[in-house]
């Protein structure tokens, strides 16, 4: 967790001015994710309620009178991967479960507001109590790795592994970057949760003596799950296969689900799956001795050819920890990347892809939604109130309280 710099006291200091990054805008930068109406899955919905316009000079004045209105009674989370402007009124900044974890630790707080996705608001109305209320400013603030797993499919893929006789002694472990839905799967079936920090941790419980697993099935990301069994657990690709979702028993045969030791769910991260291995080429022929350093959400060859490879915690610590004039080129979000290069003008700070890569869906959150979430909460009025029903959040706690007890 990081605290926010630019808040002090209750008064905001102007975000800091976005420097030239080593980048070229494509038509195709910003996807419109976050469109559509379905509210069981990370798709999202249109936003409703009068959103004051992008133009009013005065939207920092007003969410600043807003938070000073709510005082202790508001708690304000904010990814890494935020606009600058909105990570400017976070109370805190971090990833996913940390955030979580930072919002379950502050229950004299009545709204947590949700500067994030979809299920990262989900996780922290599951970790907090009840008398709190979760919001999330943009509803339409999905996440398409989240999406690519539905709790319809993943039961379908637990029938096809029953129906192979390979689910008996089959792990769930879920990527924390999956929906409320998918987290209570994993709980059900005496899997774990894991982040990008503990992936490890979470195959050595799965597979090792407590929980005497012979595969796991990882959901969503299988680049994650890929990059940490052959990466760090010394699997081969032959010990890996990829199910599906959208082919007969995930196009596998029975055989093949059972010989294996990872079953990776055909999921991905649209904004780290862009980059390629001739990014990696391109930026050590343009900046001899550059470091690269990327986020393991990334495809294999991408991971292969880095030098750094680690979650949004290690990648801030590593570029902190840097002595100056240290080059590094960093494949991961690029609102984060940004804010790095602002952060430490010492170093010397590209983006690993020439291309433009923000989150669109994190993006969705800006400061007329933000505003009007505040502001709503000052008349009384909640709006966007995430709720995980009991049932699903009851199983869903047990797969993150297993997250907890990893060794
Ligand atoms: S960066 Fe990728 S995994 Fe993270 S919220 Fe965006 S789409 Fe989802």
């Amino acid at each position: 967790m990081t605290t926010n710099p630019t808040l002090v006291s209750g008064t905001i200091a102007a975000a800091p001015q976005a420097q030239p990054l080593d980048v070229t805008p494509s038509p195709l930068a910003l996807l419109l994710l976050g469109r559509g109406s379905d509210p069981d899955s990370e798709r999202g919905v249109d936003c409703p309620g009068v959103l004051p316009p992008a133009s009013d000079p005065t939207l920092t004045e007003r969410a600043a009178a807003a938070r000073a209105a709510l005082g202790d009674r508001l708690f304000i989370l904010g990814h890494h991967y935020q606009r600058d402007e909105v990570i400017a009124f976070a109370d805190v900044t971090g990833d996913s479960f940390k955030l979580a974890q930072q919002a379950a630790a502050r229950p004299q707080a009545e709204f947590i507001v949700f500067c994030g996705v979809h299920f990262m608001a989900e996780s922290a109305d599951i970790l907090t109590a009840p008398h709190q209320q979760v919001v999330l400013p943009d509803l339409a603030a999905g996440c398409s790795m989240a999406d690519m797993a539905t709790a319809e499919q993943v039961e379908q893929a637990w029938e096809d592994l029953i129906e192979a006789g390979a689910a008996e002694d089959t792990v769930p472990v879920s990527y924390m970057n999956s929906s409320a839905a998918i987290k209570a799967f994993t709980g059900r079936h005496d899997g774990t949760i894991c982040t990008s920090s503990n992936a490890r941790r979470a195959l050595d419980w799965a597979f090792g003596p407590q929980r005497g697993g012979r595969r796991v099935l990882f959901l969503p990301d299988q680049h994650l799950g890929r990059n940490t069994a052959i990466g760090e657990l010394g699997m081969t690709e032959d010990d890996c296969v990829v199910y599906n979702p959208y082919r007969p028993m995930g196009g596998l045969t029975p055989q093949q689900l059972r010989d294996a030791k990872m079953i990776l769910w055909k999921g991905h991260c649209s904004v780290h799956g862009r980059f390629t291995r001739e990014c990696v080429d391109e930026v050590r022929a343009r900046i001899p001795g550059v470091t690269v350093l990327v986020h393991p959400e990334c495809r294999r060859e991408v991971v292969t050819g880095a030098d750094l490879v680690g979650s949004t915690e290690y990648i801030i610590r590593t570029v902190a920890e840097a002595p100056a004039g240290t080059a590094f080129a960093i494949g991961t979000e690029l609102n984060l990347v940004r804010r790095l290069a602002n952060r430490h003008p010492d170093k010397n700070i590209v983006f690993l892809d020439r291309t433009v890569c923000y989150c669109s869906t994190m993006n969705r959150i800006d400061m007329p939604h933000l505003v009007w979430a505040l502001e709503s909460l000052v008349r009384g009025e909640p709006v966007n109130r995430i709720s995980v029903p009991p049932e699903v959040a009851t199983y869903a706690r047990k797969a993150l309280d297993q997250m907890l007890a990893l060794p």
